[in-house]
Parts: C-alpha cells; structure tokens; sequence
C-alpha cells in the first residue's frame, strides 16, 4: 500500500489555493512539458466525499478542470443521481495532473512525482470517503499490483479513510454492462456517507 508517507513541506501550506500554486510550477516529472496546464483539482474542502481519477485528457487539458470531457459528464451524473455535486459536497482530483501525451496512462515515476500533491489535497479536503476510479486510481493510491476487477466493491480502510474502487467512467462508455457494477458501488458510498457524514443526505433513487 502507497497510502502512507511523512509529511512535507506541502502540509505547511495554508490552503488549498497555496497547494495550487505550488503544483501549477510543478516540474517534477516529464509530463508538464508536454501538456497545455496543469488540471490541479476542483469542488468543495472540506467535503465528506472525495473522487480521485486517472489524469487529465484533452478537454481537461485545455480547459484547466478536472473531468469535463464526455467522461467527466458521466461521472456528474453518477454523483448526482446519489446527491452529490461537485459545487457542493465533494471535491474531484486525479493521481497525475498533467495529461499523458496520446491519453496513455501515467507511468510509476510520474504517479509517485504527483503523489505528494494528492496526498496533500486529501489532508485539505479531509474526506471521510473516497471513491476510486478505476485501476489507476486503485493502483497509484492503495497498491500498485491491485486489481480493479477484483477490488471494486469493496471497502479499503486507511488512516481512517474509506475508500470504495470502482469502474472509471471511461470504462463505462466502451461497456456500458458495467454501469450496473457502478451504480452498486455508489449505492454502498450513499449508504456509508449518510452513517458518517449526513445522515439526511438526500439521493433521488436510494
Ligand atoms: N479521466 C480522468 O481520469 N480524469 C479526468 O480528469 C478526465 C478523464
């Protein structure tokens, strides 16, 4: 398991605006170079519940936001139908935010480059669960040899984090099938966020 590390410098920083700061001059890794910004994160801190994806693809990468292209109207509309908004409740973050050249997925040096920043964004928005989008997600935050086929569904419990893996959105446009699977999951996140964070969460199917 990754989801471990001392602190460092970044936890000095007062905010998340500060944290933003510091990762839009970041060069640690060979992908800033090569992408238009850097797509830090986006929504509300603190906020009960956190979604990490991959990284950014084009439209994230040209619009400077997390999750806008057809993936990203997906995902808005799986947290709404389970009473989530990213302008109100959850904040949204990948493991890498800078776009891999050709949308290929981020290599192990490049997660571990970017990790201390995410790291840094879960202490600010102070989540009390995370839902993880798809293998990368799973991989570059809980273990790199985990299986997202195998995981998802379940509950992994880290420094008093629940963390829920599940399918990408992306996933779910090439096989709609998992939808299903997904939605599921996000019926345990609704279920879990009403016992630890709102009891009167409103989700208009569950
Ligand atoms: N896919 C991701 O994993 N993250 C984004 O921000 C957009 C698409």
């Amino acid at each position: 398991m990754i989801y471990t590390g001392a602190p460092t410098e970044l936890d000095l920083l007062p905010d998340m605006n500060a944290l933003a700061e510091v990762v839009r001059g970041c060069s640690r890794c060979g992908l800033r170079a090569g992408c238009q910004q850097v797509v830090f994160g986006e929504g509300v801190w603190p906020a009960g519940l956190m979604c990490i994806g991959e990284g950014p693809g084009a439209d994230e990468d040209r619009l400077g936001r997390p999750f806008v292209g057809k993936a990203g109207q997906l995902l808005d509309r799986i947290l709404e139908v389970s009473g989530f908004d990213r302008r109100r409740n959850c904040y949204i973050a990948n493991v890498v935010k800078c776009r891999p050249p050709g949308n290929r997925v981020p290599e192990p040096a490049e997660r571990q480059a970017c990790w201390p920043y995410l790291r840094a964004q879960i202490r600010l928005v102070q989540p009390k669960i995370i839902v993880l989008l798809g293998a990368t997600a799973l991989q570059g935050v809980i273990d790199p040899q985990a299986r997202i086929t195998r995981m998802r569904g379940q509950w992994i419990e880290r420094e008093g984090i629940l963390f829920m893996p599940t399918y990408h959105p992306a996933a779910l446009l090439r096989d709609p099938s998992k939808k299903r699977d997904v939605w599921e999951d996000m019926k345990q996140v609704i279920h879990k966020y009403r016992e630890l964070v709102d009891p009167n969460h409103y989700s208009p199917y569950v």
